[in-house]
């Protein structure tokens, strides 16, 4: 088949690979000027299936409400927001009921199981090399902490995850480099789980795509779709027809898919990375984090990336990309020094926002759209990186016909109409 993808994220970059591994004959539309230009760009980089859970959970609009005006608060709310997404509020909030949230849980974490088996096969068969280390801790800096991790410890439990509660001294084995100045109750540790970098695994596999045939379109961008047996697109060079269209165009799909009366309630959710070089690159750096790290009283991800540290956190609804909150920033280096005080040279920083394309019940959106040829893989909100490789595989599998590797309840478009 003719396939075209419209988008060239991480989830966008996977997809093509299936597809043109499969045999088809791909084509990526991508409006940038490389992959992973936008949410792909600089995300935490963590694959830890057992926390890919939905954000509409029970407790959390109490959370939410209880953080609103807080200085380091995990999601903020700007002005003018509560009104404008008020319809995306109302269907977030139904769905942090316990008989909506479970069953969504559970379809996350069945694909992110699949998708970090998948990604490890896909690492293993083409020798990709990209920055990873193994290894998540989550740190439970209080008794508040330890006593809201506990729920989620039997849940682990029962989906077979490998962990350990440890302690504040196990855990200080484990990352040499935590400060000891800083109060830590104990913490999760998965082996299992771990790190990676998003970016770079995306350019692998797109150079992947092209030694199978993928043609990308870097610089175009998609204006309009038109579905049917030849669904088409059109971009400013002109009109194309394929035999199937995938969108996976992030948080930008919402405007291009209701041009062909698909509607879907996709809100940016932004969010802010910090990346900075370890100060003594020898890679030995007892100061420095070793793997992957969560800081739960703040859900701020620091990560190790190569001979850099990545700190990534927030979630902020409304507002603009180009526009960064100081506060959520500073949050991002209040934590780093907190637990890695001196180990990384902030003066040479960068800064980055992105917009997780947010579903308000959690799982992504895979498979036909409803319109006539045109098909989606999107909607992967904080953990589009951990579900992508799976995320592409299944959807290969559903363009051709074929049964799908894991159940696939919970995960269509039906859910949201
Ligand atoms: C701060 C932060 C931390 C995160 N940490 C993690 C993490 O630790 N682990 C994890 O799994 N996930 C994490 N995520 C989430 C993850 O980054 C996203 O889920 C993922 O990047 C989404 O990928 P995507 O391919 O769907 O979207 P994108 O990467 O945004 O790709 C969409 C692409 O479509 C293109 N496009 C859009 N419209 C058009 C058009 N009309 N024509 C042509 N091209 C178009 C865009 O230019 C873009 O390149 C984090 C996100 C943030 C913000």
């Amino acid at each position: 088949m003719r396939i075209a993808i419209i988008g060239a994220g991480i989830v966008g970059v996977t997809t093509a690979y299936e597809l043109a591994a499969d045999g088809h004959e791909v084509t990526v539309f991508e409006r940038r000027g490389s992959v992973a230009s936008e949410t792909s760009f600089a995300n935490a980089g963590v694959v830890a299936p057992g926390y890919v859970t939905p954000w509409a959970a029970p407790g959390m609009p109490r959370k939410v409400l209880g953080q609103l005006f807080a200085r380091h608060a995990a999601v903020r709310v700007n002005g003018g927001a509560l009104a404008t997404h008020a319809g995306w509020l109302w269907r977030w909030w139904r769905a942090c009921r316990p008989a909506v949230y479970t069953p969504n849980r559970s379809a996350m974490q069945r694909l992110a199981r699949f998708s970090q088996h998948r990604l490890a096969e896909l690492t293993h068969a083409m020798q990709l090399d990209y920055e990873q280390r193994p290894g998540y801790l989550v740190l439970l800096r209080g008794v508040k902490e330890l006593v809201q991790a506990r729920p989620g410890l039997a849940l682990l439990a029962e989906m077979g995850v490998k962990f350990e509660l440890v302690d504040a001294d196990q855990a200080r084995r484990l990352e040499p480099g935590l400060n000891p100045d800083t109060e830590l109750r104990a913490a999760i540790h998965l082996p299992s789980d771990g790190v990676g970098n998003c970016r770079q695994f995306a350019h692998l596999m797109k150079n992947e795509a092209q030694r199978l045939g993928a043609d990308f379109r870097f610089d175009t961008d998609v204006l309009q779709l038109a579905p049917g047996a030849r669904p088409a697109v059109r971009t400013a060079q002109g009109e194309m027809a394929f035999d199937a269209v995938v969108v996976a165009a992030g948080v930008e799909a919402s405007a291009l898919l209701r041009g062909v009366g698909v509607r879907l309630p996709l809100l940016p959710v932004y969010g802010y990375s910090v990346t900075a070089p370890l100060r003594a690159q020898d890679g030995l750096n007892a100061e420095a984090p070793q793997a992957g790290l969560m800081d739960e009283r703040y859900k701020v991800a620091i990560t190790r990336l190569g001979q850099r540290v990545r700190v990534a956190g927030s979630a902020e609804i409304g507002g603009r990309l180009d526009r960064f909150n100081e506060a959520a920033v500073a949050t991002l280096y209040r934590v780093l020094d907190d637990w890695f005080p001196g180990a990384a040279a902030v003066a040479q920083a960068q800064r980055w926002k992105g917009a997780r394309p947010m579903l308000p019940d959690g799982p992504p959106v895979l498979g036909a759209s409803g319109a006539t040829g045109v098909w989606l893989n999107l909607g992967h909100g904080s953990s589009g990186w951990a579900l992508s490789c799976g995320s592409a595989r299944v959807l290969a599998e559903q363009i051709g016909g074929r049964a799908p590797p894991i159940d696939l309840s919970g995960l269509g478009i039906e859910r949201l109409r």
